[in-house]
């Protein structure tokens, strides 16, 4: 792929345009082509030969399926760029991401310092694979900033981060964590997924791996599973290295709808917080709600970290109830109309689900007695979904009593 156009004088809306792309060098086409490919030929001999070389030395030249196409290349730089990483990578989805990047630091004998907030399948992979191969993990307080100082020992290689947590959204004192983790040589690692790539930016608050789901925002359509991972320029071989062991790449039509979906993303975020933060506001006043967790909300936890930190917010957040029974939660989620039940988020459309915190945390025990929902909202009239959050409000509380 041709060089990258120099893009750090244009404003952020601009970038996410033409980062990545590179039109003329395939026809004028204004998306890039997709590549489906495993054997790429060499025309001679020496050419198949000056690939270890290149490969080396960084050069995006197509050598094998597995190493990069300009499919992979057009998203990869693209993200690269706004998150402001030297590079990034692609996985075939954000969990493959997270234990890539946790394999890619750690080894036998090292220490794992990692958050009570995390993604849950990240902490099931900390306490299987990462035991079974002799690395120990602890899990830290999200709330502590440079009071991680007390939990490092002298073999503790990696700090893991997540902020806001997808599920409680404890906002995390990244730059302090930061400070100290490098004060002692351990490396700092972030699962940015609810910020995206545009509203927090990882590099300049001291991480130096940071990792998206691109499943949720970056494809933001419910269509194809996704993982990034950009680093620092000095962090960078050894996650190029590892990801080369375990033999990850992606495969090309869900890299292309990635990269189509970034496209949008600044405007779909923009809508998406703009009405997450209206439906935030209106929720706090409900007599049925005891608890809004949307860091952009002020008051919320977390909110003055946010605001210091963070460029914006996303669609995703908690909303903690009065305690009520079972059944009338039950009464309340079955009859929602447009907010659908299931996993993940960052797709076009809302979404609804209990979690149930307490079965995972370890370190800070939950403190909420009603029951925690997780709510995504979408790109729906905020009428309407207002409509529906009232209607279902009032079968809780008329189930209630
Ligand atoms: C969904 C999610 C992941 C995992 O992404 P998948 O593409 O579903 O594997 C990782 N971290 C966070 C915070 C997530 O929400």
């Amino acid at each position: 792929m041709s060089k990258h156009p120099d893009l750090s004088f244009l404003r952020e809306d601009t970038r996410i345009i033409l980062s990545g792309r590179d039109p003329y060098r395939y026809g004028g086409s204004v998306n890039p082509p997709v590549y489906h490919v495993s054997t790429v030929l060499a025309e001679s001999i020496e050419q198949l030969n000056s690939r270890d070389y290149l490969e080396e030395k960084g050069v995006q030249e197509m050598a094998y399926g597995r190493k990069g196409t300009p499919t992979s290349w057009a998203l990869e730089n693209a993200v690269a760029e706004l998150e402001g990483g030297y590079r990034c990578l692609t996985y075939s989805s954000g969990l493959g991401a997270v234990t890539v990047a946790l394999l890619s630091f750690l080894k036998a004998g090292d220490h794992l310092l990692m958050t009570d907030s995390v993604y849950a399948p990240t902490r099931k992979f900390c306490n299987s694979v990462l035991k079974r191969f002799g690395v120990e993990t602890t899990y830290y307080d999200p709330l502590t900033g440079a009071d991680i100082r007390t939990q490092l020992r002298p073999n503790t290689k990696v700090v893991f981060t997540e902020s806001p947590g997808s599920h409680t959204f404890e906002v995390q004192d990244i730059p302090a964590i930061a400070e100290v983790a490098h004060a002692h040589g351990v490396k700092v690692l972030m699962d940015n997924t609810w910020a995206s790539p545009l509203f927090f930016k990882p590099f300049e608050h001291g991480v130096d791996v940071s990792i998206q789901a691109g499943t949720k925002y970056i494809v933001g359509h419910a269509d194809a599973m996704l993982g990034t991972v950009s680093t620092t320029k000095e962090a960078w071989h050894e996650l190029l290295d590892c990801t080369g062991y375990l033999g990850q790449c992606s495969g090309p039509d869900d890299l292309y709808l990635a990269q189509r979906g970034f496209r949008t993303l600044a405007v779909r975020l923009r809508q998406h917080q703009t009405s997450a933060l209206k439906l935030a506001e209106w929720l706090q006043g409900r007599p049925e709600v005891t608890q809004v967790l949307y860091p952009a909300l002020p008051g919320a936890p977390g909110h003055e970290i946010w605001k210091r930190d963070f460029l914006g917010a996303s669609g995703l957040f908690g909303i903690e109830l009065e305690p009520c029974s079972e059944e009338a939660l039950v009464e309340m989620l079955n009859g929602m109309r447009l907010f659908g039940m299931g996993y993940s988020w960052g797709g076009y459309e809302s979404l609804l689900i209990p979690t149930n915190v307490q079965k995972f945390r370890t370190v800070v025990p939950w403190r909420f007695e009603g029951p925690l929902l997780r709510i995504h909202i979408g790109l729906e009239d905020v009428e309407d979904l207002k409509d529906d959050l009232n209607d279902g409000l009032k079968r809780l509380r008329n189930y209630c009593g």
